[in-house]
C-alpha cells in the first residue's frame, strides 16, 4: 500500500489560465478519498495529475514517494486503476473479454494471458456481481452494469490505487448506493487505496473517510467530511443557499428550491 502526495501542483492546459493552482494535500494509505466541487473546479485533472496521465507544470505526485511522472508506465498501470469518466465505447467485445484488459500490465512481453489472468479476471467479475453477464456485448449493457464491468476490469488490474472519476454520475439512486457500496466493501477487503470524483454531497459524507475539496483550481478545504462539508463551505465554495437535515441518523445536504 502507498500513501499519495499531491505537492504544490499547477497545471494550465492554455496558460495563463489555471487549470490547478498550488494544490497540495496526502492521502494516506487504504483511505477512500472524494474529491467534490463545482464544475470546471479542476477535479478531473486532479485526477489525471494523481494517475500520471499530465505533468504538472509545476510541483509533483508521488506515490510511496516516487515521483509518477518519472515511474515506468507499466508499474503506474500495476499500482494505479483509473477508471474515466467518459471511457471509450469499446463495441464488439463481450465482458469478460473487456475485464481481462485489466491484466494487460501484468502480461509477459510477447505473451498472452495464462490461466492464472483468466482466473484473476473471473475472480472480478463475480466479486463484482456481474459474473453471470460475462459473455454479453458491451454494447448490451444497462449504464449501471457497464460501471461495475469497468470496477471489475480495475479490480481485475490488482492496483493498490483505484482512481474514479463520477463512477455514479447518470445512474439511479440504487445503483448509486449499490456501486459506492460495493466500492468500498472491495476497497477494504483488498487494502485498495481510492480517489473518487464525485458530485454527490451526500454520497461523499456517507462513503468518504477524507474529503479535497476544490474551488476553481485551488484547494478549498481538506479533512474528514464532517469538518469539510460545513454548510457556511459549500454554500460559498458552490454559491448557492443549503440545507443541512438529520434523518436516522444520518446528515443530508440539500440545496434549497425555489
Ligand atoms: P472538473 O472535473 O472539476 O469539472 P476539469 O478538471 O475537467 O474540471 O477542468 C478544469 C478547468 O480546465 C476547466 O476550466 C476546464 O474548462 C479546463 N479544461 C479541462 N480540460 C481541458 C482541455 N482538454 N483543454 C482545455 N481546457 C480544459
Ligand atoms: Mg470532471
Amino acid at each position: 500500500m502507498s500513501d499519495i502526495s499531491v505537492q504544490q501542483v499547477s497545471y494550465a492546459y492554455e496558460p495563463p489560465q489555471l487549470a490547478l493552482c498550488n494544490v497540495s494535500f496526502d492521502i494516506p494509505a487504504g483511505r477512500f478519498c472524494g474529491i467534490i466541487g463545482p464544475n470546471g473546479s479542476g477535479k478531473t485533472t486532479l485526477l489525471k495529475c494523481i494517475s500520471g496521465y499530465i505533468k504538472p507544470d509545476s510541483g509533483k505526485v508521488t506515490v510511496g514517494g516516487r515521483d509518477v511522472t518519472t515511474m515506468p508506465a507499466r508499474e503506474v498501470a500495476r499500482r494505479m486503476a483509473l477508471v474515466q469518466q467518459h471511457a471509450a465505447l469499446e463495441y464488439e467485445f463481450t465482458v469478460g473479454d473487456i475485464v481481462l484488459t485489466g491484466r494487460n500490465p501484468h502480461l509477459k512481453r510477447w505473451r498472452g494471458e495464462t490461466k492464472e489472468d483468466y482466473e484473476i479476471a473471473m475472480n472480478a467479475l463475480k466479486e463484482a456481481g456481474i459474473a453471470h453477464l460475462k459473455d454479453r456485448l458491451v454494447t448490451e449493457l444497462s449504464g449501471g452494469e457497464w460501471q461495475m464491468m469497468i470496477l471489475a476490469r480495475a479490480l481485475a488490474q490488482q492496483a493498490d490505487i483505484m482512481l474514479l472519476d463520477e463512477p455514479v454520475t447518470g445512474l439511479d439512486i440504487k445503483h448509486q448506493v449499490h456501486i459506492m457500496s460495493t466500492v468500498k466493501r472491495l476497497a477494504a477487503e483488498h487494502g485498495i487505496s481510492v480517489v473518487c470524483v464525485l458530485h454527490d454531497l451526500n454520497l461523499a459524507l456517507t462513503y468518504c473517510d477524507q474529503i479535497v475539496l476544490m474551488q476553481g483550481g485551488t484547494l478549498a478545504a481538506v479533512g474528514l467530511p464532517e469538518d469539510v462539508l460545513t454548510r457556511e463551505r459549500l454554500e460559498s465554495v458552490y454559491g448557492t443557499k443549503l440545507h443541512i437535515l438529520e434523518a436516522d441518523g444520518q446528515t443530508f445536504i440539500l440545496p434549497v428550491m425555489k
